[in-house]
């Protein structure tokens, strides 16, 4: 039963102690930028370069930063529910949270504001005229709110569970676009990263000191990458653009821990988190960021080789070499479906047939860094990375790499395109699969990042 629903509409400011998902981030995330550029995150980690005790970091949370991640975005509605109790608070709005009592089920979905409807003064609203309508199972709707909308569960032994998927901390509903919401999870950093380590790196059958590794990777590049999807209202999606993240049912006993063992740590450039962009299978050397996002140069970003000899350090990646088979008329129709989203001079005219495929440019790794297209309609080049967006799988899938050998029209077998490449992702920083075998030879978690990462030290921040 609802504890006190009529709250919700009522404006009586309860205390001045903001709900635990609403704490001045910002400061927060300019106390650690400050404090990281002041050299002052040093104490350090294993086999670590030792700095001064670290002061002035008394707006980091002891417990460290949260971080919001966007679960679903651009959805017309989701269901959140909760074993315990909740408490929803409008955000920002002063009004003081409602309660709602144990085995809630809230039903949201987006829906115009009614212009009469009030409007908190001073506030940014996420969407003008849109709101989130939220209807509690089975009473029934409580109201259309512009606000976004915060969910607190009232324990933490009785997480929040959005559409059959359970949470660590709290759950922000928002509109995202008309007839559309975001649901973001607000979530304290170290545990989000229990969420995601085992999705990107696995658990079972891999070393600790790969999950380690990956942890701080992951951690690192969380703290770049805040704010990166502020248009959204989180810092990161929850999927592959940004790293999978599966909540409490990813959480594994092997990662928890390796999450648990380098709380904090941060690999660090000039007192800063790194860029830590990694991929599943480097196929035998990783690329410099610039060759695959041109003009995104960053000196720890550079090409390393994966291997000792002929002996390639993620040769067990089922991607490790790989081959891609197209009848000219599939590959014609994905290139004429993706080519113009990359190429704005592809857009609009007939493209007809695809008469050649050229590498004008490659990396001296090998990876293509200048695609010619070659249509009846005319010669398109596109460029690194995008590659994989343009020369899809024949599922729909990314290309694995842009590490591509020949490329041939074979016209002798009733027209067919078959490419050979080498490695999966785009390349840049560490491999995943190359780390696992690091971690099996017995290398370090802070040797299998410098590795990848040439130059960087680390910092434990909280
Ligand atoms: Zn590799």
């Amino acid at each position: 039963m609802p504890l006190d629903a009529d709250l919700l509409a009522i404006a009586a400011p309860e205390s001045r102690r903001p709900p635990a998902g609403s704490f001045p981030f910002l400061l927060l995330v300019l106390a650690i930028v400050s404090s990281a550029a002041a050299g002052e995150s040093g104490s350090v980690v294993p086999a670590g370069r030792s700095g001064p005790p670290p002061t002035g970091r008394s707006a980091i949370p002891h417990d460290g930063p949260v971080v919001r991640i966007g679960l679903l975005v651009g959805v017309p509605d989701c269901t959140i529910r909760c074993e315990g109790g909740v408490r929803i608070w409008r955000r920002g709005s002063g009004l003081r949270g409602s309660r709602f009592g144990p085995g809630v089920t809230l039903r949201m979905r987006a829906a115009r504001v009614e212009d009469r409807q009030s409007r908190p003064r001073g506030q940014a609203l996420p969407l003008p005229g849109w709101g989130v309508r939220l209807s509690l199972a089975p009473r029934g709707a409580l109201g259309t709110f512009p606000e976004e909308l915060l969910i607190e569960p009232l324990s933490s032994a009785h997480p929040l569970w959005v559409d059959g998927c359970s949470y660590r901390g709290e759950i922000l509903v928002r509109a995202g676009a008309p007839e559309r919401l975001n649901v973001i999870n607000a979530v304290r950093l170290e545990d989000y990263l229990r969420g995601v380590v085992p999705l990107e790196i696995g658990s079972e059958g891999v070393a600790p000191a790969a999950m380690r590794a990956q942890a701080i990777a992951a951690r690192s590049y969380a703290l770049f990458y805040l704010g990166r999807r502020a248009a959204a209202g989180c810092d990161l999606f929850a999927g592959p653009d940004d790293q999978v993240y599966g909540g409490i049912p990813a959480e594994t006993d092997a990662a928890t821990r390796a999450v648990v063992a380098t709380r904090g740590i941060v690999a660090v450039w000039e007192g800063l988190p790194i860029r830590a962009n990694y991929c599943s299978t480097c196929g035998g050397a990783t690329e410099s960021s610039d060759r695959v996002w041109p003009g995104e140069s960053y000196p720890y970003l550079r090409a390393v080789r994966d291997r000792d000899g002929d002996d390639c350090f993620c040769e067990a990646s089922r991607y490790f070499r790989w081959k891609e088979r197209w009848s000219c008329a599939q590959l014609q129709q994905i290139i004429r479906e993706h080519l113009p989203r990359e190429v704005p001079a592809a857009r609009g005219g007939d493209l007809g047939a695809l008469t050649g495929l050229k590498a004008k440019r490659r990396s001296p790794s090998g990876r293509i860094e200048l695609l010619e297209i070659q249509m009846e309609g005319g010669r398109f080049r596109v460029r690194a990375d995008r590659i994989r967006w343009v020369l899809r799988r024949p599922d729909g899938g990314l290309l694995r790499s842009t590490w591509i050998g020949k490329l041939q029209v074979d016209r002798d077998t009733g027209c067919h395109v078959t490419l050979e490449g080498a490695g999966y992702g785009h390349g840049v920083g560490m491999c995943q699969m190359g780390a696992r075998e690091l971690a099996r030879r017995g290398l370090s978690a802070p040797q299998i990042l410098r590795h990848y990462y040439r130059g960087i030290t680390f910092a434990r921040w909280w």
